[in-house]
């Protein structure tokens, strides 16, 4: 009756779940988030040893089963279950651990999701895809090194807390796993996630092109950005001469710079379970426009050749990063980049 499309691997080794509580260091005082408890394995051992479970579960057989586990005993008043997708819920509750024998297709989103928590938790003790536990892990250069890299590493401090096999589970996954805890950085760097996360996005489209190329050459990335100035603008009272440019330039520009970045096609990986950007799908309806010829191509008007100016600043002259691949750029060169384009006034959210 168990379904593995939807990731339910029951960990059936009482010892690895054990460890993975102990490995948790909880408090009598902790309100743990548990995800996806299944049949209640972690659960009830999560339960000897904190004040509070609130566990989110998407499965309605899951959740009965489990409702009936704890049922007249006296835990089961500090269980509290959520059902349904922990993923899609708007606001995760306030928690102090969070603790999961995470289904591998949300990995991804619920990591983000954990990293943007605020206040942050004080730790997430959390088992992976063994993979996806390695890119956590990645440095510059690496294979492995994405947007989930960089994030992990600005937001907290990650540690390897073991290696768990294919075989404590029922019924076995097809890959091996490891249990990482993430203890998110207290205090939080006091950066804005969500303009942060919008620099990397833009950067890890493609992690093998220079930044050059990711801005100035990809034309949606641009009118994002001008749309995000004039916001900036409105906000600020700034003045914008609008209208359109009399150069005509703009379109040699981008023709030239995208060119360039043709030929890393041949090699660029999207990260697989990035989830793409929109712009980055509107970009790819565009370039096949333009392939056909779109003789009704706008040209660039002043706001967005200030934008142009301003991005073309940034990295040529502020940060000296326009040549660099994303692939090899580190945490401080993000940085260098996000602060030199607040300043100016080139925002990301
Ligand atoms: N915690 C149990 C254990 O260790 O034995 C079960 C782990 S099983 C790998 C993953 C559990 O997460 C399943 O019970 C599944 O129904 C649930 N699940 C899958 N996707 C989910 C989601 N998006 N939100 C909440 N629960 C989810």
């Amino acid at each position: 009756k168990m379904n593995t499309d939807i990731g339910q691997h029951i960990l059936k080794n009482p010892g690895v779940a054990q460890a993975i509580v102990d490995k948790a260091d909880l408090k009598q005082s902790d309100i743990v988030l548990e995800v996806g408890p299944g049949t209640g394995n972690l659960t009830t051992r999560i339960l000897e040893k904190a004040k509070r479970v609130i566990a989110v579960e998407q499965d309605p057989r899951m959740a009965a089963e489990i409702t009936k586990r704890f049922q007249g005993t006296p835990a089961a008043k500090r269980l509290e279950l959520i059902l349904g997708d922990v993923i899609k819920l708007p606001e995760l509750p306030y928690f102090d651990v969070c603790i999961s024998n995470t289904p591998y297709q949300i990995s991804s989103p619920l990591t983000f999701k954990l990293l943007a928590t605020s206040p942050s938790p004080r730790s997430c003790v959390l088992m992976f895809q063994r993979e996806f536990a390695m890119r956590l892990f990645a440095k510059p250069g690496e294979k492995l090194y994405s947007r989930l890299s960089v994030n992990a590493q600005m937001w907290a401090k990650v540690d390897h807390v073991m290696k768990v096999g294919r075989n404590n589970f029922n019924p076995p996954p097809q890959v091996e796993s490891n249990v990482v805890r993430i203890s998110p950085k207290n205090p939080r760097p006091q950066i804005s996630y969500d303009e942060w996360d919008g620099l990397l996005r833009i950067v890890f489209v493609r992690k093998n092109r220079v930044l050059r190329s990711g801005f100035l050459g990809t034309s949606t990335v641009m009118e994002m950005l001008e749309s995000n100035y004039r916001t900036f603008c409105a906000q600020h009272d700034i003045p914008l001469e609008d209208g359109p440019s009399e150069a005509a330039m703009t379109e040699d520009m981008d023709v030239e710079v995208e060119a360039q970045d043709d030929e890393w096609d041949g090699i660029m990986d999207v990260d697989e379970d990035e989830d793409l950007p929109d712009f980055f799908k509107e970009e790819r309806d565009k370039k096949a426009e333009k392939a056909q010829g779109n003789p009704n191509r706008k040209r660039k008007g002043k706001v967005a050749e200030l934008v142009r100016s301003k991005v073309k600043k940034v990295l040529e002259v502020e940060t000296q990063l326009a040549d660099k691949r994303a692939r090899l750029c580190d945490e401080g060169d993000f940085l260098r980049l996000l602060y030199a384009f607040n300043q100016e006034g080139i925002h990301f959210s």
